[in-house]
């Protein structure tokens, strides 16, 4: 599994943002911290009768996103399910 993370935009070199893009139709920037109110708002729509418009199973893949120029990259080497997203969420969350 390959930890490449970018810490800044190989554009503009400006701080980049980390977050993740989640497998969905359309494409979706997701903080760390908010990927827990993503995730239980996936689980919400689920419930209600909705999944057919989702995939079947959740997936997320680290992204960043460069604001100054709107540079957006997803990294789509690795993918994380639900768990695993969550996981990385808190640990970008906490070491700061
Ligand atoms: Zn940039």
């Amino acid at each position: 599994m390959a930890e490449n993370s970018f810490q800044t935009c190989p554009r503009c070199g400006k701080a980049i943002e980390a977050g993740f893009a989640g497998k969905a139709p359309g494409l979706s920037f997701v903080a760390p911290d908010k990927l827990q109110h993503f995730i239980f708002l996936d689980e919400d729509v689920a419930k209600s009768g909705l999944s057919k418009l989702l995939p079947s199973a959740a997936a997320f893949f680290r992204s960043y996103l460069c604001r100054s120029c709107e540079l957006y990259i997803i990294d789509y080497s690795t993918t994380l399910d639900r768990a695993q997203a969550k996981q990385a969420a808190q640990s970008m969350t906490s070491g700061k």
